[in-house]
């Protein structure tokens, strides 16, 4: 207990990547009294192995569940309003300009979003899944359009097709609202927003807890910098991302949030002009490629049915034969361009992985009722971060999630094992 009775933290929140960092800035929002009284607490404020900062930091509105398309939605809404979510920051960079009504300056934060949209890639087999998913897209408002061979052919001619075959035949084109920006950046500015408010971050790492004799709260926290002392808190929230399980662990709760390794690849190639207004073009087979500068990078996750093995916390190292035996045949067949290309660099992430159904356990844990989750987003939680950090917010300052309900992620599905249907994980 720190001097004076008083909790270390009101609200705990234990990870600043995009999950913890939009949990805060929403509490922040919702009840700026409080803003003194949040600590967000990460073993390493660079971010430099966050999920956030390794992701292909794009977000798109096709997936096959409507929570799903209405937080990305939100995502959506979110970085094109940047100067109203994170207005004390705006503020201070145009007075820092000189221009304190702001006149003529759009603020953005610098995430640079690129509004390229996604294209999701079907062969016969494939189009009546993609036909399906449009039609929940559409019912949201989402600007999701069906291309058939024809519209693909003369939109994107640098897809190889194969219409009368088992070839691609097909896709599915975000018109609005998807796209890439700088994941690094948006955190950065929500991180900047958080201090403006009056909400400290702390570099250090939670290595225990402690709960009521009765299991039903949590009483303490323990850090890495002084293990011996559990401190008090109000609220604990996990925003671990891919440690989500481990930290789970520590205040007596099963999350099935492990961590799975994703390597993402930087090309060129020398007929890359041809390949013009390139999506985030998403294969068949799962394969996913866009646009990242003059060139481009791509990445895919083990097909299903194949292993996905466990891999340790700090492991890092690029998947060795992965590009050259999974990921290079299945673009070059699908764009004659890859045919010839070259590697520029590489890096590994993890997503943090819900073994359940690869969807995000967000809410309330229904024994310690003070142990809030927002991670196992599965390699979709960049998008969805300002919608999930929200709902939590709202859920701990009104008791309820009132702008979007994420009840059907909570923790009762976990416990029941019933998992819920997402078609669209990449
Ligand atoms: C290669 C790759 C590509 C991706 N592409 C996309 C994409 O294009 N679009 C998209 O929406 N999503 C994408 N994702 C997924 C997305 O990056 C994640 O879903 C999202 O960033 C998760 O955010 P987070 O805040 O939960 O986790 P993180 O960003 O990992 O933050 C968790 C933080 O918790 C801290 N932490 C962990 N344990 C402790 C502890 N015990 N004590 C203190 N701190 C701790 C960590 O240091 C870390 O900073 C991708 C992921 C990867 C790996």
């Amino acid at each position: 207990m720190a001097a004076g009775g008083k909790p270390f933290a009101d609200v705990l929140i234990v990870g600043g990547g995009i999950m913890g960092s939009c949990t805060a800035l929403f509490l922040s929002r919702l009840a700026p009294e409080l803003s003194h009284r949040i600590k967000v607490v990460d073993k390493d404020l660079t971010f430099a192995r966050s999920s956030t900062a390794l992701s292909a930091a794009s977000i798109r509105h096709q997936f096959s569940n409507p929570v799903n398309v209405r937080m990305s939605q939100f995502g959506t809404q979110f970085i094109k309003n940047l100067s109203f979510f994170c207005d004390r920051t705006a503020q201070q960079e145009r007075e820092a300009a000189g221009n304190r009504n702001g006149d003529g300056v759009v603020f953005d934060g610098g995430i640079g979003f690129r509004e390229t949209g996604y294209l999701f890639l079907a062969t016969q087999k494939g189009k009546d899944v993609l036909r399906e998913n449009n039609e929940v897209q559409t019912a949201c408002g989402a600007r999701i359009s069906l291309l058939d061979s024809d519209r693909l052919n003369s939109k994107f001619p640098w897809v190889r097709q194969d219409p009368d075959g088992d070839g691609i035949n097909s896709g599915s084109f975000g018109e609005e609202g998807e796209g890439s920006f700088d994941a690094y950046l948006l955190l950065q500015l929500i991180k900047k927003e958080n201090m403006l408010r009056g909400i400290e971050y702390v570099q250090d790492e939670i290595m225990g807890g402690k709960l009521t004799e009765n299991g039903d709260a949590v009483t303490g926290v323990a850090f890495r910098s002084s293990p011996l002392e559990m401190k008090s808190v109000g609220t604990v929230v996990n925003a671990a991302g891919a440690a989500g399980g481990r930290v789970a662990k520590f205040f007596g709760v099963n999350l099935p949030v492990v961590p799975r390794k994703r390597s993402v690849y930087a090309f060129s190639c020398p007929s890359e002009e041809t390949v013009t207004g390139c999506p985030l073009t998403v294969l068949p087979c799962g394969t996913w490629f866009r646009r990242e500068g003059k060139g481009f990078i791509c990445g895919g996750s083990p097909p299903e049915g194949e292993e996905d093995p466990d891999v340790a916390p700090d492991d890092f190292d690029v998947h060795g034969d992965h590009f050259e035996e999974r990921l290079w045949p299945s673009l070059a067949e699908a764009v004659p361009a890859f045919e010839a290309l070259k590697v520029t660099h590489a890096w590994a992430g993890h997503y943090e992985t819900c073994l359940l159904d690869h969807n995000a356990v967000i809410g309330r844990h229904p024994r310690v009722s003070n142990f809030i989750s927002v991670c196992g987003f599965s390699g979709h939680g960049l998008q969805h971060g300002p919608a999930a950090g929200r709902a939590v917010a709202e859920e701990i300052v009104l008791g309820r999630q009132e702008s979007l309900s994420l009840s059907c992620f909570g923790f009762d599905r976990v416990l029941e094992g019933r998992p819920l249907l997402e078609r669209g994980i990449v």
